[in-house]
C-alpha cells in the first residue's frame, strides 16, 4: 500500500512516516500544498494523509482539487484545530475521515486500515469494455478479471477513453487527461502511452480514428 503524507510541521511528519513505514506502507511525504497537488496527479495512491494548515495551498484546496478532477483516493484530513467548521469543510471537499491533532498513531493507522477497506470493497468496475475493467475507487484495472498494473499516466488515459467510450477523443483532449496547467508538455506521449496500453490490453482495444485521434469501443 502506498501513501502520501501531508505534514508541512517537520518533527510531525517524521514521526508519523516513521510509524506507517513499520506498519508496512510505502509512504511519500510533502511538506506543502503545492507538492500534494502535483505528486496526487503524478501518482496513484491508496491513501491520502491530509494536513489541512499548509503552504502553498491549503488542504481543503487540495483536496477540492482532486475531488474535481473525479479522483476518489481515499483522503483523511488531519487538523490541529478541533473546531467544527474544519472538520465539516474538510468533509464537504470530499474526505472521507479526520483525525484532530494531537493524535494517536495507533488510531491513525486503525482508521487508515479501516478507509483502504472500504475503498477496495466499494471497488466495483464501473467502466468496463470488451474484457477490460477499470475500478476508479481503487483505481484498478484488469484485463478479463486479471490485475494489470499501470502507471499513473496509462492510467489516466484509459480512464479518459473508458469515460467517454464511442466517442472520438483528440490528441489535445487526450493530453488534459495527462498534464496539470503549467506543466511542461512532451511531443508524442499521447502516442507512447496508447502503445503502452494496446500492449498491455490488445492491440484491438483502442483504434486510431485517422487525422482525428482515438477511439475506444465503435462509433455511432
Ligand atoms: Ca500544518
Amino acid at each position: 500500500m502506498r501513501l502520501l503524507l501531508v505534514e508541512d510541521d517537520a518533527l510531525l511528519g517524521d514521526g508519523v512516516r516513521a510509524g506507517l513505514r513499520l506498519a508496512g506502507y510505502a509512504v511519500d511525504w510533502v511538506q506543502d500544498g503545492e507538492a500534494a497537488r502535483l505528486a496526487l496527479l503524478d501518482q496513484r495512491y491508496d491513501a491520502c494523509v491530509l494536513d489541512l494548515g499548509l503552504p502553498r495551498r491549503d488542504g481543503v484546496a487540495v483536496l477540492k482539487d482532486l475531488r474535481g478532477r473525479g479522483d476518489a483516493t481515499p483522503v483523511l484530513i488531519l487538523t490541529a484545530r478541533d473546531t467544527s467548521a474544519d472538520k465539516v469543510s474538510g468533509l464537504d471537499a470530499g474526505a472521507d475521515d479526520y483525525l484532530v491533532k494531537p493524535f494517536d498513531l495507533a488510531e491513525l493507522q486503525a482508521r487508515l486500515r479501516a478507509l483502504t477497506r472500504r475503498a477496495a470493497g466499494a471497488a466495483v468496475p464501473i467502466l468496463s469494455y470488451a474484457g477490460v475493467g477499470l475500478e476508479p475507487a481503487g483505481k484498478r484495472v484488469t484485463l478479463n478479471g486479471e490485475a494489470v498494473a499501470l502507471s499513473a499516466r496509462e492510467y489516466a488515459l484509459l480512464h479518459d477513453l473508458l469515460a467517454h467510450k464511442g466517442r472520438i477523443r483528440t490528441k489535445s483532449e487526450l493530453e488534459e487527461s495527462l498534464y496539470a496547467w503549467g506543466e511542461e508538455r512532451e511531443s508524442n506521449t499521447v502516442e507512447v502511452y496508447i502503445h503502452h496500453l494496446r500492449k498491455k490490453l490488445g492491440a484491438e482495444l483502442i483504434r486510431t480514428v485517422r487525422g482525428l485521434g482515438y477511439v475506444l469501443g465503435e462509433t455511432p
